[in-house]
């Protein structure tokens, strides 16, 4: 078998410059607690400790307390799944940002 050569030439990793993408090699101090508009809270008196919020929360952020589960608001991107999942209704979406 014989391989087809490339129409173009491979580039040359030493033609890339090194700030090509700064976003990707510089670390960024911001968090999503910094920029979400919509944050959950937790009723702790609905909450049954059921740990459904924490299972689905796509940036574990869902932290266990002794007796329910609350939400660490400076990892929170405030995307909601966590309210919309929860089988008690105990977690509501509300507007801001602030803790
Ligand atoms: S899903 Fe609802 S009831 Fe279950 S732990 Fe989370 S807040 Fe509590
Ligand atoms: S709002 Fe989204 S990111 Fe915040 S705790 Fe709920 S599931 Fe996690």
């Amino acid at each position: 078998m014989t391989i087809k050569q490339q129409s173009y030439p491979l580039f040359a990793s030493s033609q890339v410059p090194g700030d090509l993408c700064p976003i990707a090699t510089k670390m960024n101090p911001m968090l999503p607690g910094d920029w979400r508009s919509m944050k959950p809270v937790v009723d702790r008196a609905k909450c049954v400790k059921c740990a459904v919020c924490w299972l689905y929360c796509p940036v574990q952020c869902v932290v266990e307390k002794a007796a329910w589960f609350d939400i660490n608001l400076a990892t929170c991107k405030g995307c909601g799944i966590c309210a919309k999942e929860c089988p008690q209704r105990a977690i509501s979406m509300v507007a801001g940002r602030a803790p």
